[in-house]
């Protein structure tokens, strides 16, 4: 490949010093289980009281919902359109998801379809900050107001990114990260948290992820084990001193396939007042397989994300949904197709991209 679609190698060879000497320094002290200052820096660059590490991204909002009291009878209200982990966690909670429909143009949630959704057993929305961008969060925190739902935000594809001047993670009762190595802020291993002002969730979250535990071999409840290891959270500690200058990276290639690509397909818009951090760039053509094909000979990589709505997929088939109920995620899953997007993009790998799109797009 002559564009990588996310490059860790580069990555890594910017930041080498700082990561191998984080990483021995953890192999120094040995203090492999657990990761306390990287969480403190990460609930401070959030905005939140807690932060909680935990195994990955899919435990933290399997977690974050089961301390929050979700469970069987329960229904949760999340996006047709988003990677099965937001799901799964609800479904393993004993909770039923609930799918609602996209916004065209922001591919996030929309909020005017989730009413219609809320029955007496819904108890959460799950707003999912799709590809970088947040969620329309104004009116879902005006809805779950309304009929007194929680919301817990799965924030792991949103590092950083903000809505209206606050940061994607801090508007629900609990945000969910995830730190697999390919995130905005990635880890080189699974990783994830939980960060939430409520201080008696955060603890709870904790116990729950060390055997139900806060006093070695006091098991107030039957919990499992998952935490944040030492390495993986020395490892953060320095790439989040990076990360803003790798969104702005990202912001600016976005900028420039944007300019580039705005008259051969449908390019992604970023809502007013929003921080878009894309971790993904996807855009939209009538001739999805054959470009990708295309892409793929001219030595650029390319993904989709994703390329069949929950709603649809095998693993809710029990759920009994029809694809005509979801119009825009099942309609834009085979038109959809995302870029190269990372922060060690060169200038000249954005021109060779642009150049491939607009000789393959139709
Ligand atoms: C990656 C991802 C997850 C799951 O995170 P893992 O760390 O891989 O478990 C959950 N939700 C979304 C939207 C994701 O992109």
């Amino acid at each position: 490949m002559k564009v990588q679609f996310v490059d860790l190698k580069a990555q890594y060879q910017s930041i080498k010093d700082e990561v191998n000497e984080a990483i021995g320094g953890i192999l120094q002290s040995c203090a492999f289980v657990n990761s306390r200052s990287f969480e403190a820096e990460f609930a401070q660059y959030i905005g939140s009281r807690h932060c909680v590490g935990v195994g990955n991204g899919t435990a933290a909002l399997m977690m974050a919902m089961k301390c929050s009291g979700l469970g069987p009878g329960d229904e949760v209200i999340t996006a047709a359109n988003t990677f099965i982990a937001t799901a799964e966690a609800i479904s393993f909670t004993g909770a039923t998801p609930v799918f609602v429909d996209c916004d065209p143009v922001s591919y996030n949630i929309d909020p005017a379809r989730i009413e219609a959704a809320i029955t007496d057993k819904t108890k959460a929305i799950v707003p999912v900050h799709l590809y970088g961008q947040p969620a329309d969060m104004d009116p879902i925190m005006e809805i779950a107001k309304k009929h007194d739902l929680l919301v817990i935000e799965d924030c792991a594809q949103s590092h950083g990114a903000t809505y209206r001047g606050k940061k994607a993670g801090t508007f629900g009762k609990a945000a969910c990260f995830s730190f697999y190595p390919g995130k905005n802020l990635g880890a080189y291993g699974d990783a994830g948290a939980v960060a939430t002002d409520d201080e008696a969730l955060a603890t709870e979250i904790r116990k729950l992820g060390d055997h139900g535990s806060n006093v070695k071999y006091q098991h107030d409840f039957v919990g499992i084990n998952s935490r944040l290891d030492g390495i993986q959270g020395a490892v953060l500690s320095v790439k989040l001193r990076h990360l803003d200058k790798w969104s702005d990276r990202r912001i600016e290639v976005a900028r420039m396939y944007n300019e580039g690509l705005k008259d051969v397909c449908v390019v992604p818009q970023t809502g007013t007042d929003v921080r878009h951090v894309f971790h993904l760039y996807v855009i939209q053509v009538n001739n999805r397989d054959e470009l990708m094909a295309h892409l793929t000979e001219q030595g650029i990589a390319c993904g989709i994300h994703y390329p069949v709505a929950l709603p649809v997929s095998p693993a809710y088939a029990d759920l009994g949904y029809h694809a005509e109920d979801f119009p825009v995620a099942c309609g834009i899953a085979d038109k959809i197709v995302s870029l190269p997007m990372h922060g060690d993009l060169t200038d000249e790998d954005v021109a060779l991209v642009i150049e491939a799109v607009k000789s393959g797009a139709r």
